[in-house]
């Protein structure tokens, strides 16, 4: 018999999870982490996807609509979400470039994580501001999905109390066990999505509106995805996603 060694690893085998993947616009997921989502669906997670905001600032197009840009991002994300076999994708519709961290946006969360009832929920990292080395300046939705979803994760899912109107609706409180944070700098915790790398470039190829060479920026994803994969521990990997990991409870 070999011994074990002790981590801290929740319970729920992959083929059981219910995974919620938070995302400020329509593409933000796909293009941070749908290497991992493919991985999770292909082992039989159930996952879902929540859009906060209504991507309407998301072309330099004076002359298109903010409803039909509205309309061609989702679709684009509805199309996207298939390849990767997310079971259903929730679109809040609040204005892009315009993400509070209120009430109205955390009852929304709220309802949604106690509906569905994720064991894992995955947002951005909302003390991910900026990258002096890539010359990046996180966007503000981001930073503001990623508050919002951690508050709703801690405290307020799982707090009968909290918007008492939804446990009449039959809503009752929910434990998240693990919260992943997207942080591309200080990732701890890496999946290897050497097997699905394909897959996420075909994911991010159907934002069609968002690229004006899509050659040229999957090509940039596989650097950055490789550049993770020399990060990973405890072993290098060809390509991989990095996240910060937070378990918070363990089921018995
Ligand atoms: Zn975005």
């Amino acid at each position: 018999m070999t011994l074990k060694k002790l981590s801290p690893k929740s319970k729920v085998k992959p083929s059981h999870k219910v995974i919620l993947a938070v995302g400020a616009h329509p593409d933000d997921i796909d293009i941070g982490y749908s290497g991992s989502i493919a991985k999770w669906t292909e082992q039989g997670a159930e996952v879902y996807y929540l859009v906060l905001t209504d991507g309407s600032k998301g072309s330099e197009d004076p002359h298109i609509s903010n409803k039909e840009l509205t309309q061609i991002r989702q679709a684009e994300q509805q199309a996207a979400a298939d390849i990767l076999g997310v079971k259903k994708v929730y679109f809040l519709n609040f204005v892009d470039g315009e993400l509070e961290n209120t009430p109205a946006l955390r009852k929304h969360i709220i309802k949604i994580i106690r509906q569905i009832k994720p064991n894992t929920v995955i947002c951005s990292d909302p003390t991910f501001y900026y990258d002096t080395h890539r010359h990046f300046i996180n966007h503000p939705d981001h930073r503001i999905a990623g508050e919002a979803t951690v508050d709703c994760v801690y405290p307020f899912a799982r707090n009968a109390r909290t918007f008492p109107e939804l446990l009449a609706e039959g809503l009752q409180s929910h434990v998240v066990e693990e919260l992943l944070l997207v942080n591309f700098t200080k990732a701890t915790y890496f999946i290897d999505i050497s097997k699905t790398i394909e897959k996420k470039v075909t994911a991010i190829s159907a934002h069609k509106s968002q690229f004006n060479d899509i050659k040229k920026f999957t090509e940039m994803i596989k650097q950055m995805s490789s550049l993770m994969g020399k990060k990973a521990k405890p072993k290098k990997l060809k390509y991989a996603e990095g996240f910060i990991r937070i378990l918070l409870h363990q089921s018995s």
